[in-house]
């Protein structure tokens, strides 16, 4: 085997001593596999709306592929849709091509080589923001910088500033540049800017960035909300400051806002979640935030908890006589209250009514199909449902009354009756015939 082994070793040296031919052709395809070179960049193109806007590079190397990309902000690149892959590219400039960079991605064997990115301006469009203005922290008295970017001619620009992102206002200082600066200082903290890029064809607004001046007391720039929560559930409180090394406690105050205390439960945030009980019902709430130069205090807000309803007044059961108006009524405590009477024949099976039942007092027409329906009212707000007591509709169709009465009773039995032998009968139609239309109150409630 060793013998063996030897003689092909020997053989291929050989080979190799007497073809030097072929290892040059070798080391020379070697040679010829090197990275393309851009040897011409493309240049960025302004072109109008609707016209032929083209892109090229020049690149040596042998075996070259090209492929372009495009972006809208540098640092996602996609391929285009249109033909892309030569030297040269081609496509209609258009609103939506504004402010797109491109780039071409040369190939070969033995790599790649991407050429600088370069932007398309298209004319005759509204601007493009191509690059959104970015937060800055400086210190107290030192230079605050804000930079635009934007594609499209004939730009002009306007920064506005804004302590709440709502109402936006001009600086007293120039601002009507791609870039602003200004003093950082203490009644700049926290404000947001942002720019108003314009030119003949329209209009286009940055992203807003805020100003944080370190060195500077805490702004408040978003004031905690009041918060109305059903008991039960939690209810949280929100402050957004700005600063630097901020620290945050939350108080609460029961008297209006005279004395503040610390609640028992975790409160050192911007934000602040607690039980919503009916002991913290119409509490306030502050922040104080803190850092190294001073403190601010939030405005206070206050906490309602909504408990469910309480009936304070139970209705109650009415005799009323055949073709007169019944009318039940429940009195309950809460807010926000609604109400919805139901009937029952049985106590078990509830109905709503055809006519209007969502008030606190419900009333109806007394018939015989109706003498021993149940009534109850659910009362219901945001918390929750409490039902009334189920009270009883008695409907008479017979009354009772005397010649010298004056009113019409539910029963011959009534003690206002009692010292009377002539008792007569009949439909209230007929105790109203003999003029007696009113109903007795002691028999009828
Ligand atoms: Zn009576």
């Amino acid at each position: 085997m060793k013998k063996r082994n030897l003689r092909i070793a020997l053989a291929l040296c050989l080979a190799l001593l007497l073809l030097p031919g072929l290892a040059n052709r070798a080391e020379a395809a070697v040679t010829n596999n090197t990275l393309p070179t851009i040897t011409t960049q493309p240049t960025a193109v302004t072109a109008a709306n609707g016209k032929t806007a083209t892109f090229k590079v020049v690149a040596s190397g042998t075996g070259l592929t090209y492929q372009w990309q495009y972006s809208s902000d540098g640092k996602a690149w996609k391929t285009p849709s249109f033909t892309s892959n030569t030297a040269t590219i081609s496509m209609t400039a258009n609103a939506s091509r504004n402010g797109l960079l491109f780039r071409c991605v040369v190939t070969n064997s033995a790599g790649s080589a991407t050429s600088n990115a370069v932007r398309l301006t298209v004319s005759g469009v509204k601007p493009v923001i191509t690059t959104q203005p970015a937060a800055v922290t400086v210190a107290n008295g030192k230079t605050a910088t804000f930079k635009v970017v934007a594609s499209g001619t004939g730009l002009t620009y306007q920064w506005q500033y804004s302590s709440d992102g709502k109402t936006w206002k001009t600086p007293s200082f120039t601002s009507n540049a791609a870039t602003v600066s200004m003093t950082a200082n203490a009644s700049r903290n926290g404000l947001l800017f942002r720019c108003v890029v314009k030119n003949s064809y329209g209009t286009v607004t940055s992203n807003a960035a805020r100003l944080t001046v370190s060195g500077v007391k805490p702004a408040i720039t978003t004031q905690p909300t009041a918060v109305t929560a059903t008991a039960g559930s939690k209810a949280t409180f929100k402050v957004v400051a700005s600063g630097t090394g901020l620290t945050y406690q939350w108080q609460y105050s029961s008297d209006g806002g005279k004395t503040w205390k610390t609640p028992s439960f975790t409160s050192n945030a911007a934000s602040v979640t607690m039980d919503a009980t009916s002991a913290r019902n119409g509490l306030l709430f502050h922040c104080v935030v803190t850092n190294a130069a001073g403190s601010v205090t939030s405005n206070a807000v206050k906490l309602t908890v909504i408990t469910k309803p309480v009936i304070t007044t139970q209705p109650a059961a009415v005799t009323v006589a055949s073709g007169k108006t019944a009318t039940f009524k429940v009195v309950a405590s809460g807010t926000g209250l609604t109400y919805q009477w139901q009937y029952s024949s049985d106590g078990k099976t509830w109905k709503t009514p055809s006519f209007t039942s969502n008030a606190a007092t419900v009333s109806m027409t007394a018939n015989a199909a109706r003498n021993g329906l149940l009534f109850r009212c659910v009362v219901t707000n945001a918390a929750g449902s409490v039902t009334s007591n189920a009270v009883k509709l008695t409907v008479v169709s017979t009354v009772y009354w005397t010649p010298g009465g004056t009113k019409y009773h539910s029963t011959a039995d009534c003690p206002s009756l009692a010292r009377s032998s002539n008792i007569r009968s009949g439909s209230v139609s007929d105790a109203a015939k003999e003029g007696k239309s009113e109903p007795c109150k002691n028999c009828f409630h």
